[in-house]
């Protein structure tokens, strides 16, 4: 919070409001208190003292409207004992309509990284102009020690203990880390069983079968790509050719190293939570995905250098993709980033100091609220196909998709190079005057 006040408040009267939002955000935030919370907050506030915001809105988008925390208990396959297990719901915002947002498994979950990407799902919906506000869930478990029936049994108990929350017009969750398809369809049968009939439109990112959209799977990795091209366009960056490197091999990383494998560029680099590696003239992407396929992870592919996770960041290249964790490139390695342009498929993979660092040195940055729109977006194709009992065609939905995110795209960038402002800035104006005005019309009540 003191960085934040010390180096972005220029002008004295936005000081001075700052500084008074944050003292209350102190007093009254404690129980959000979290890395990624704060990034979150401090992100959000930066862009505010570009727009001059009303003090009484601030304060109001500076927190969720709504949280719930619970311990449920949960049975290992081989009853030896019962565990407990913590879990989360958090919506941010509920003036736009439903809330959305994913639910991630995660050992290290707890309420404030939840609340930091509900509150990044408001700033996403509202950027891409979808009529959602934002949400997240967390369970803090890893699901990598999980057996299949432990991970169903887990799901269920967890889509129990949030019931009252979601629903298809209440909160619509989907997958994010550490969840897949399969929990999306327990989850939809959970709740279906509930209410005894089947309700396919509380959740998205389920299997095609059950009512899942054509394209939603790849769709966060296709929509970076997308973007990545309209970027690279900018910048005037030939993508036949081009290097990159990609961090995160799971739903977004793989997906946006096979495409852009397709556009001819070079993937020199990949990593996971089990290797990293590195090869000049080209990694087999295809190959790779087949060796993840069978082995789950990169780890034990032999035909490339191994190197370090840190090193991976690190590599010259032209194009680097965040597609894992949060909090990344940090102070300490921002200076050594040496790529053109740096996309973010994960959330919140940018430290604010870092960032600055990263803009000074004309790094081009995609934001996650962008970068990762792609996932959302179609999560909304998939709502609106079951709303209206009607599918649409995968060409349909890429081309929707495409429009939808270039179109935000060319918003964005428009603002930023207006206001002379980073990326990540101007996207965060974007969504948060859509939900500024949507607030100051609907009023206060009572
Ligand atoms: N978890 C994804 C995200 O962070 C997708 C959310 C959704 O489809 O609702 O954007």
């Amino acid at each position: 919070y003191d960085y934040l006040v010390k180096s972005h408040l220029k002008g004295a009267s936005l000081g001075r409001a700052v500084r008074y939002t944050l003292g209350r955000a102190r007093a009254r935030g404690g129980e959000w208190d979290s890395p990624m919370f704060r990034l979150a907050q401090q992100q959000f506030l930066k862009a505010s003292q570009y727009m001059n915001l009303d003090d009484n809105i601030r304060q109001r988008l500076l927190f969720p409207q709504r949280a719930q925390m619970v311990s449920f208990p949960f049975l290992r396959d081989d009853r030896s004992q019962v565990e407990t297990v913590f879990g989360y719901r958090v919506q941010h915002v509920l003036t736009m309509g439903p809330t959305k947002g994913g639910i991630r498994y995660h050992q290290d979950v707890d309420l404030g990284e939840v609340a930091a990407l509900a509150m990044w799902m408001t700033w996403k919906c509202a950027l891409m102009r979808l009529p959602f506000g934002g949400a997240k869930g967390g369970v803090r478990v890893d699901p990598t020690t999980l057996s299949k029936s432990e991970l169903q049994r887990l799901t269920r108990r967890y889509t129990t203990e949030i019931i009252d929350m979601i629903g298809p017009d209440k909160d619509i969750p989907a997958p994010d880390l550490g969840t897949d398809e399969q929990v999306m369809a327990w989850l939809m049968d959970t709740y279906s069983q509930q209410v005894g009939h089947t309700v396919p439109t509380v959740v998205t990112g389920k299997p095609v079968v059950l009512g899942g959209s054509l394209g939603r799977k790849e769709a966060t990795g296709r929509g970076l790509v997308y973007l990545i091209e309209a970027s690279a366009a900018h910048l005037g960056l030939e993508l036949a050719g081009a290097t990159a490197v990609v961090q995160g091999f799971g739903n977004v990383g793989s997906h946006a190293a096979r495409f852009l494998a397709e556009l001819g560029v070079r993937i020199i680099g990949v990593g996971d939570a089990s290797t990293s590696l590195y090869r000049r003239a080209g990694l087999p992407v295809e190959a790779l995905l087949g060796h993840v396929a069978e082995h789950r992870v990169l780890a034990g592919y032999r035909e490339a250098e191994t190197i370090d996770s840190g090193e991976l960041l690190e590599l010259d290249c032209d194009i680097l993709v965040l597609a894992a964790l949060q909090n990344q490139v940090t102070v300490e390695n921002a200076a050594q980033i040496s790529c053109r342009l740096l996309a973010e498929g994960a959330n919140g993979p940018t430290m604010l100091e870092a960032d600055e660092m990263l803009h000074e040195r004309g790094i081009f940055v995609l934001p996650d609220i962008l970068g990762n729109a792609g996932g959302v977006t179609v999560s909304y194709f998939e709502w609106v196909q079951g709303m209206q009992n009607f599918t649409w065609t995968l060409d349909e939905i890429n081309e929707r998709l495409k429009a939808t995110l270039l179109d935000a795209f060319q918003r964005t960038l428009a603002r930023a190079q207006a206001k002379r402002i980073d990326m990540r800035t101007a996207a965060l104006i974007e969504g948060v005057s859509r939900v500024t005005e949507a607030k100051l019309l609907r009023g206060v009540f009572p």
